[in-house]
């Protein structure tokens, strides 16, 4: 039996590593493919911010299930103290004791070997299989292939193909930057962004195409509409334009669902309703919506509330949750009496303009009988208060 074995950090598991993986796979056809991800690496310090085990394990696992016959192994997460690769060969030597063993290794690895703990046993252990990270690579690694042959006799196997170019290091810069999408398989991506590991924020793109399904044709243009004017207002009055972006784009992502189905979110997320929010139920989106956002997206908690006061106001708001809810009132697809006013005011005065909106949903809604939600007076009249 042929046994293909690749470790590494995988923090995260992206495209090259499972290209890598794959091409390895086509050169050396084997019976078994194991990927073991590195509890504590022996030669470095994970970087600060790495996810949990758990965490990567289900990262390795969702990545590499689009390689054909890869498991994913936990026991270097499960083992006490460092990871070292000698001690997995041995159990798994253990475990197979006929298998022909191929340990994967990439330039660095095998350029260094000689500097790993109980390198000769690693070598009686299994046969090495080296993956160039470029073409450029190619001279340096064959020289390194001879040398341990010639020295110890170890048969290593230089696979001839460059995988993706990719390091894991810039990927991690990248996501808080909402970079990195194309480097990671969609649901790796997803779940990195759900959980915010790495303290990642989504692609806007990415995130505009994940949030469509959930709207209406009319209520997605009214979005993308409450986008451009959010970010616009956001580097007007010095909020960040990506976040405005982020809650313009999910501030009604919960819009499309019925009554029963808001009740039934209020339930789920356990959110407390006054008596006036059980009442008028078409302003419970805005509140679900921010649950909603957050469990599927894990936006943070500016966002959250963002999201959570869009219909009301509530008084003390932020900055962004004063540009959300401007944006709402004035985007482009609205048309009403004064809305230019307070377009134009939006650009001069930011608390005017919210006061000015806030005073008009008062006499707007009350004049066609509706009743608004008496938190919207106390905002507009803490704003005021604040102007005193
Ligand atoms: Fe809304
Ligand atoms: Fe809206």
């Amino acid at each position: 039996m042929r046994l293909l074995i690749y470790g590494g950090s995988f923090n995260p598991p992206h495209l090259g590593h499972t290209d890598a993986l794959r091409t390895a796979a086509e050169h050396l056809s084997p019976d078994r493919i194991l990927v073991i991800p590195a509890g504590i690496p022996p030669h470095k310090t994970l970087a600060d911010g790495t996810p949990s085990p758990e965490d990567r394990l289900r990262l390795c696992r969702m990545a590499f299930g689009s390689v054909p016959g890869a498991e994913i192994s936990d026991m270097e997460l499960r083992r006490e103290g460092k990871s070292y690769t000698v001690d997995t060969l041995r159990q798994i030597r253990r475990e197979e004791p006929e298998a022909e063993i191929f340990f994967l290794v990439g330039t660095d690895m095998l350029l260094y070997m000689e500097q790993w703990y109980e390198f000769r046993e690693i070598f009686s252990l299994c046969d090495l299989a080296a993956l160039p990270r470029d073409e450029g690579d190619l001279p340096a690694l064959q020289e390194a292939v001879d040398h341990l042959r010639q020295t110890y006799g170890e048969v290593v196997t230089l696979i001839p193909k460059t995988p993706l170019p990719m390091a894991s290091t810039s990927l991690r810069a990248d996501l808080p930057e909402r970079k990195g999408r194309e480097r990671l398989a969609e649901n790796v991506y997803s779940e990195i962004i759900r959980c915010r590991m790495y303290g990642a924020k989504p692609d806007l793109d990415w995130l505009r195409e994940r949030v469509e399904p959930f709207l209406k044709p009319k209520r997605f243009a009214h979005t993308l509409g409450v986008e451009e004017t959010a970010v616009r207002l956001a580097r007007r009055w010095g909020a960040d334009p990506g976040d405005a972006a982020e809650a313009a784009l999910l501030h009604d992502i919960s819009k499309k669902c019925s009554v029963e189905e808001q009740l039934r979110l209020c339930e789920k997320y356990d959110i407390m309703l006054d008596t006036f929010e059980r009442e008028a139920p078409q302003l419970l989106h805005a509140r679900t919506g921010a649950y909603l956002a957050r469990e599927l997206f894990g936006v943070s908690d500016e966002i959250f509330q963002a999201i959570s006061w869009h219909t009301t106001g509530r008084p003390g708001m932020g900055t962004l949750e004063k540009i959300i809810w401007l944006a709402d009132a004035i985007e482009p697809g609205r048309d009403y009496p004064g809305v230019d006013r307070l377009r134009a005011l939006a650009e001069e005065d930011l608390d005017a303009a919210l006061a000015e909106g806030l005073r008009r949903t008062l006499s707007h809604v009350g004049e066609s009988g509706g009743c608004v939600h008496p938190r919207t007076e106390e905002t507009l009249r803490f704003l005021i208060a604040g102007k005193e």
